[in-house]
């Protein structure tokens, strides 16, 4: 029997076109599949509550696609791939690189220890449509700017996007399975306080395969215009899969592309255009290791943030009296997911009318979030916050109640998270302050008692904003 190949599963929680397996498969020695929680390496930024909910599915799921061989182990993966390797006799270790700055650091140290060891070490990219490390502009500088990357740097420049790998069909797996390596997932299980909330989420290659198919026969067609639309069902619910690699994004923009001539051009483009945000973010995360802790810009170092801890307690509770804001705060709470639209609007809120720093709303999404990622969490508060590279400018502030109105217009979304509010008529259910005594009556709703009363007042929680943007120039 040959030496065996290692398969060092990560953010690529799937057999079909994942490259590192179908490259091991493709040596035809048996293949050693192993997944190593490293939390320490990780830090501040290990899985958050809703990820590890998520994170202990899908492994359950893989190692089921797997025949029950996947190694499961916590502790150093700087430790234990190296020896795991030197005591299985492993020939070749193969892993399809992540952004993370301490994978980046980390594996960087693994793969020189193999290859002082003379075993062979075989890296891919899996998990995004162009090489975040390898789109540079002509100058071979890194770009800054969302459009340029995406238009130049991919679409007119960057290499084609490979066709997805089928799953291997002839995998010789390891099954000489020794207890020592496979751990209980108490670790993960120890984090429950999420309970799979009130959405179905189906963790897993097989339930990513769904969603993706659910999307395109009901989502995909109105996406250009839906995906701003929180009480419609035009997104594709696939941030969670996608970022645990159930599903790789050529897959998805494979199946989406196939969908051309029957479904409108500028709902492909839309969606393809997000797979790049998702490549940009970790283009970002790449050049700005510190990304997640600093501000790009930065003069923002000296921006007088506020830190009002009862303040940050409403938002991140859902009760500040703005209902778009707590719709969204409380979907998050109830289901680990906010849609896009809202995520915004309720980041913007926090930053800007509530002058807290970005930090702490990144940190609370991170453990709130089932699609935490590092990459699309940072890029995107900081965008929000005004401190990106390619952000909204600080002075653009969302107004909720326009934006409620706009986005969510007969407020189905709303009354669907904020059910003390249900019975409002549609005028008022984005702005209960206004509604006269006998509306709020009739709807069962007394402000300050059975739904908070607005807990800033907009226009000079703005003005206070724009105030404090002043202090920086
Ligand atoms: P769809 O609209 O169906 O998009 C398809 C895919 O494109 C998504 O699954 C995602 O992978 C990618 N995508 C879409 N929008 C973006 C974007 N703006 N930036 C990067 N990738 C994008 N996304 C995360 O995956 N993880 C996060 O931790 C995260 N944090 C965010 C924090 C804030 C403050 C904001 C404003 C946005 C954040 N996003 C994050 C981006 C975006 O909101 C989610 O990717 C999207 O809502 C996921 O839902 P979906 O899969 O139905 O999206």
């Amino acid at each position: 029997m040959s030496a065996p190949v290692i398969v060092w599963f990560r953010q690529d929680l799937r057999l079909s076109d994942n490259p590192a397996l179908h490259a091991a498969a493709a040596t035809g020695a048996p293949v050693f599949p192993v997944f190593v929680l490293d939390d320490d390496a990780a830090g501040d930024w290990k899985p958050g509550s809703a990820s590890r909910w998520w994170l202990r599915k899908s492994l359950a799921s893989l190692d089921q696609s797997l025949g029950g061989t996947l190694r499961l182990l916590y502790g150093e993966a700087g430790r234990i791939i190296p020896e795991l390797a030197i005591e299985t006799g492993a020939q070749a270790v193969f892993w399809n690189r992540c952004v993370e700055p301490w994978r980046v650091e980390r594996d960087a140290d693994i793969k020189s220890t193999l290859l002082a060891r003379d075993i062979e070490v075989h890296t891919s990219n899996g998990s995004y449509v162009y090489d975040p490390a390898e789109i540079r502009k002509q100058d071979g500088t890194p770009y800054r700017v969302f459009t340029p990357f995406y238009r130049k740097g991919c679409l007119e420049n960057g290499p084609e996007p490979r066709a997805p790998l089928p799953a291997p069909i002839d995998l010789q797996l390891d099954r000489d399975l020794d207890e020592a390596h496979r751990q209980s997932d108490s670790a993960l299980t120890a984090y429950s306080w999420f309970d799979g909330g009130t959405r179905e989420w189906e963790p897993g290659e097989a339930g990513a395969q769904r969603t993706l198919e659910r999307f395109i026969e009901r989502g995909l067609d109105d996406y250009a215009e839906g995906r701003d639309r929180p009480d419609r069902e035009n997104v594709s619910y696939l941030s969670p899969h996608l970022h645990f690699g159930e599903l790789s994004p050529h897959q998805a923009r494979t199946a989406v592309l196939e969908q051309r001539g029957r479904v409108p051009d500028d709902s492909i483009d839309k969606f393809l255009a997000e797979l790049g945000w998702r490549d940009f973010s970790a283009h970002l995360l790449l050049q700005a290791p510190d990304l997640p802790e600093r501000n790009l810009q930065k003069k923002f170092d000296r921006f007088p943030w506020l830190a009002d801890k009862d303040v940050c307690k409403a938002w991140e509770t859902g009760n500040t009296g703005y209902p778009i804001v707590d719709a969204g705060m409380r979907e998050l709470w109830r289901t680990g997911y906010m849609h896009n639209r809202v995520r915004m609007i309720a980041a913007s809120f926090l930053v800007k009318n509530l002058l807290q720093d970005w930090r702490h709303g990144e940190r609370w999404f991170w453990n709130s979030l089932l699609d935490a990622d590092l990459a699309n969490n940072a890029a995107s508060w900081q965008w929000v916050a005004g401190c990106g590279a390619d952000a909204a400018p600080y002075f653009r502030i969302f107004n909720p109640v326009t934006q409620g109105k706009k986005f969510d217009p007969a407020g189905d979304y709303v009354r669907r998270h904020v059910p003390e509010i249900a019975n409002l008529p549609d005028k008022f259910v984005h702005c209960p302050w206004e509604a006269p005594d006998d509306a709020l009556r009739e709807a069962g709703v007394e402000l300050g008692k059975t739904y908070p009363a607005p807990i800033v007042n907009l226009a000079k929680s703005r003005q206070r904003a724009l105030d404090a943007y002043a202090t920086l120039s």
